[in-house]
C-alpha cells in the first residue's frame, strides 16, 4: 500500500542538545577523556583583561579547531557551515541549537592578532596532551620511533626562482672538530689548521607563491614543493611525542638529534632504545644516540654492492690494529684523517699491481686501493648490526605498526597530504593540532575500553568478557567514523 507523504517537519519539539549527541559518538569520548581547561590558562596572557569587545573563548575556538581536524576538515569556511547543522560539534562547542556561530575570519584574526606574535601556543597544546597521555599510562618512553613524511605544499610548482642560500653550520661539526683533532693526535699527526670561517652558500630553487616550501627531490618520491613533518611517536600506544615541520629539501638526519634533546627534556622519558629507516643511517647519529646512552636500531641505507666490483664490506677492519685487510689478504695501513673525518687506508701498488682482483678493485692509475672509514664508523656497525639480532629486529618490526601507522592515519583521515596554509609557521600549526588530535583520539579509546573493561557485570550470563571488549572496540570503530 502506498502511504501519503507525511507533511514538513513544523511540529514544536521538547529536546534538548545533549539527546541528540549519540552516546557513543566520538566528541563524547573525547570530552569525556580530555581536560581542556588548560586552554584557558595557556592562552590568557593572550587576551587584555579588562579591555576591548569580548573575544570567542579560547578553549571554543581551540575546539573548533580540533573538529576540523579530527574529521578532516580542511576548509575553515567549511568548518563552519558543518558546525552550523552538526548537532554534535554544537553540543561540543556549548552552543545551543539555536546559537550563532562565530565568522570563519575569527580563525585569521586571532593569527593575527595574537598566534603570529605567541605561536608557541601551539606546541604548547600538543605538550599538554602528551602529558595527560602520560598521566593516564598510555606512555612507557623508552622505544621511540621516529620518522618524516611529506606534505604537500599550496604552491604552483612551475612559479619559482633560484636564490642564494647560505648553508647552515650543523651542530654536530664541532663535535667532529674535536674528534677528528684527537684522532689525529692518537696517530702522530699535527691537527689541521682551523677551516676560514666564510659562510658556504648554495643555489636553490624557491617558491614565489610559498617561500617556506622546500623542493624536494628524492628516490620514489613526488618532484615539487613540499614540507616534511618529522615525527616521532611511543612504541606502546603509538602516542605521538614529537612533530617537527622543515621545507621538504632538508634530510631526514639533520633536525634528528635535537629533537630527540627536546623529547628527552620536555617529558622526562627514559629512553633505551629507537628504531629508525635507513634515511637516518649517518655515523653522527648513531655516534649521538651512543653519546646519550640510546641504543640505535637502524636500517642499512648502503646501497646494494655491483656484482662485478669489490665493496668495503669486502674488506675486513682489525680494530686492534686499526687497518684493514683486502680479499687477497693485504694490509692496508692507515695514512690520514680528514676534515670531514674519513680516515684514510691505503695499499701498496707493488702488491697491488699483479693482482688478478685489481679490475674489481681499484680503478686508480697507480694501482692503490684506497678504503675511508668514518671516525665514528664503530658506532654505526654497532647500530646496523643490533638491527640484526632477534630484538633488534623486533623492535624494527614495530615501525610499521608505529610511526608509519601514524602517517598513514594522519593523511587518510585528518587531511595531512596537503598544507592547509602557507608557511613555516601555519604548517607547523597544522602538523601540532592534527597530531594532538590523533594522540587525543588514543586517549579516549583506552579511557572507553578502560572504563567497560571494569564494567564487567554489565555482561550478559551466557557471554564472556572478550565478548564485551569485542563489542566496544567495534562500536569504538563505529565512533571514530561518525
Ligand atoms: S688489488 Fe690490491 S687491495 Fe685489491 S684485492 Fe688485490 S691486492 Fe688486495
Amino acid at each position: 500500500m502506498l502511504k501519503k507523504k507525511t507533511p514538513k517537519q513544523s511540529k514544536l519539539e521538547m529536546v534538548s542538545i545533549d539527546q541528540l549527541v549519540p552516546s557513543g559518538h566520538l566528541l563524547r569520548k573525547i570530552d569525556d577523556a580530555i581536560d581542556f581547561s588548560f586552554i584557558e590558562q595557556k592562552a590568557a596572557p593572550l587576551y587584555c583583561e579588562d579591555n576591548g569587545r569580548p573575544a570567542i573563548h579560547p578553549e571554543v575556538l581551540f575546539k573548533m579547531l580540533f573538529i576540523g581536524y579530527l574529521f578532516g576538515i580542511r576548509s575553515e569556511r567549511q568548518l563552519m557551515r558543518e558546525i552550523q547543522v552538526n548537532v554534535a560539534y554544537r553540543w561540543f562547542l556549548g552552543f545551543d541549537l539555536t546559537d550563532k556561530i562565530p565568522d570563519p575570519s575569527v580563525f585569521s584574526k586571532n593569527r593575527k592578532r595574537r598566534f603570529n606574535k605567541h605561536p608557541e601556543i601551539f606546541q604548547e597544546i600538543f605538550d599538554e596532551i602528551v602529558r595527560q597521555a602520560i598521566k593516564r599510562k598510555l606512555v612507557a618512553g623508552n622505544i621511540l620511533y621516529t620518522d618524516s613524511t611529506h606534505l604537500k605544499a599550496n604552491a604552483n610548482n612551475n612559479k619559482a626562482t633560484q636564490k642564494l642560500v647560505e648553508k647552515s653550520r650543523a651542530a654536530y661539526l664541532d663535535e667532529l672538530d674535536r674528534a677528528v683533532t684527537a684522532d689525529r693526535e692518537a696517530h702522530g699527526l699535527k691537527p689541521l689548521k682551523p677551516k676560514e670561517n666564510k659562510p658556504e652558500v648554495k643555489e636553490v630553487r624557491t617558491s614565489t607563491t610559498d617561500p617556506d616550501a622546500g623542493m624536494m627531490n628524492r628516490d620514489r618520491k613526488p618532484l615539487g614543493f613540499f614540507y616534511l613533518d618529522h615525527r616521532t611517536v611511543d612504541g606502546q600506544a603509538n602516542i605521538i611525542v614529537d612533530t617537527y615541520i622543515t621545507p621538504g629539501n632538508v634530510n631526514d638526519d639533520v633536525p634528528y638529534l635535537d629533537r630527540l634533546d627536546r623529547v628527552l627534556e620536555r617529558f622526562d622519558f627514559d629512553v633505551e632504545a629507537v628504531g629508525l629507516d635507513a634515511g637516518y643511517d649517518a655515523a653522527f647519529i648513531c655516534q649521538g644516540l651512543e653519546n646519550r646512552g640510546i641504543e640505535g636500531v637502524i636500517a642499512d641505507g648502503r646501497p646494494k654492492p655491483a656484482a662485478d666490483r669489490l665493496d668495503k664490506r669486502d674488506f675486513l677492519y682489525d680494530r686492534e690494529r686499526d687497518c684493514y685487510f683486502c680479499p687477497r689478504g693485504q694490509r692496508l695501513g692507515y695514512r690520514t684523517t680528514d676534515r670531514e673525518g674519513r680516515k684514510e687506508y691505503r695499499s701498496h701498488a707493488r702488491v697491488c699491481r699483479p693482482c688478478p682482483l685489481r679490475a674489481q678493485c681499484t680503478r686508480r692509475r697507480d694501482g692503490v686501493k684506497i678504503v675511508r672509514r668514518h671516525v665514528w664508523e664503530g658506532a654505526k656497525e654497532r647500530a646496523l648490526a643490533r638491527r640484526l639480532t632477534e630484538e633488534g629486529r623486533a623492535i624494527f618490526a614495530r615501525r610499521q605498526e608505529t610511526v608509519e601507522r601514524s602517517f598513514a592515519d594522519a593523511k587518510e583521515l585528518h587531511g595531512h597530504r596537503n598544507a592547509r596554509m602557507r608557511g613555516l609557521l601555519r604548517v607547523s600549526e597544522q602538523a601540532l593540532l592534527s597530531a594532538a588530535c590523533q594522540n587525543m583520539k588514543k586517549i579516549a579509546l583506552a579511557v572507553f575500553l578502560y572504563l567497560f573493561h571494569v564494567e564487567t557485570d554489565t555482561i550478559p550470563p551466557n557471554k564472556s568478557r572478550n565478548w564485551l571488549l569485542e563489542r566496544l572496540k567495534a562500536n569504538f570503530a563505529l565512533a571514530l567514523q561518525n
